[in-house]
């Protein structure tokens, strides 16, 4: 439904990398998430470092890495199930101490599903009672195979408590995106996908969005899914206004018109009217078939 422009390459740049955190509940998914946030981003930088959001970018040796969290499997099956493959690289996250546990199995049916590359990172290695060699057993039994064993996936140490690890992560998570060759054309119309929204009291609703390809801009015509709008304001992952968003960076749209699912993907239009026509439309596909649905 959704129609490709038509690719010309000769634009092509290459994009930063996307990069999603899965694991066991309290392996240390949320605690890695804001380490390496926190560790990246200069103090005083983000007036509030200290709240967890969906999304955001950091720097390493210059080079951009964004990372976008999974508010439950749930979402992440749906944002697949709705095309927006926003994910280019997957962390497992495994503590040292506990090993595999029943989502850890889930999480790397989802990771092999997805396709994309895959790096252990097994956490909590400050502790007393990690254990390497037990989770690689563990995982390789999985047809999850260390590098180190012969096999093909990387497991980094690291301690999302002491921060321990995080550059070889960060390192590592560079090497696999230079191998995928990741390119997109910046001067392309804006294509976005919505790992979040909400409706905020006074500021109506808000989208926060990576965007895959192109520029998205104050005052750009959008189109997202039934919704659409002029691009009123943006926020970045800093919390600060900016006047737009490039390749794989992420941030807060305001000016839709209603609240967007997750996983919906935004797209810039040349005018109001071919993006209000666009999602009217397909509000009309919406309730066509919801009410052929009832009537069955
Ligand atoms: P999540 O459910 O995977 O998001 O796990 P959390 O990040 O909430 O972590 C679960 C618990 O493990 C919390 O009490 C964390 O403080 C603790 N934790 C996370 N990472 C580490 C680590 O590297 N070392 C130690 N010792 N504890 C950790």
């Amino acid at each position: 439904e959704y129609q490709e422009e038509e690719i010309d390459e000769s634009h092509f740049v290459t994009r930063p990398p996307v990069v999603t955190i899965m694991g066991h509940v309290d392996h240390g998914k949320t605690t890695l998430l804001d380490k390496i946030r926190s560790s990246k981003v200069a103090s005083g930088e983000a007036g509030g470092i200290t709240q967890h959001i969906s999304a955001y970018t950091i720097k390493q040796n210059n080079q951009k890495i964004t990372f976008v969290d999974t508010p439950g499997h749930a979402a992440f099956s749906e944002m697949r199930a709705r095309g927006a493959d926003v994910t280019d690289i997957v962390i497992i996250v495994v503590a040292a101490d506990d090993g595999v546990m029943p989502q850890t199995e889930e999480v790397i049916s989802h990771a092999k599903a997805s396709g994309c590359p895959i790096i252990v990172a097994v956490n909590k290695m400050d502790k007393e009672t990690a254990n390497m060699d037990m989770v690689k057993a563990q995982m390789a039994e999985r047809d999850m195979t260390p590098v180190d064993w012969g096999g093909d996936i990387e497991f980094i140490g690291v301690s999302a408590r002491t921060g321990m690890g995080i550059d070889d992560l960060l390192e590592n998570i560079l090497l696999q995106s230079e191998i995928l060759e990741l390119k997109a054309d910046p001067s392309a119309k804006a294509k976005a996908v919505v790992v979040e929204s909400s409706l905020e009291k006074g500021r109506g609703p808000v989208a926060t969005v990576i965007v895959q390809n192109g520029t998205l801009r104050v005052g750009d015509n959008v189109v997202c899914d039934t919704t659409y709008g002029r691009v009123k304001a943006i926020t970045n992952d800093l919390g600060k206004p900016v006047k737009e968003l490039t390749l794989s960076e992420t941030g807060s749209i305001l000016g839709l018109n209603e609240v967007p699912g997750a996983g919906t993907i935004m797209v810039g239009q040349d005018s109001e009217k071919e993006a209000r026509e666009i999602a009217n439309r397909r509000a009309e596909h919406v309730r066509a078939k919801e009410l052929s649905k009832s009537t069955k």
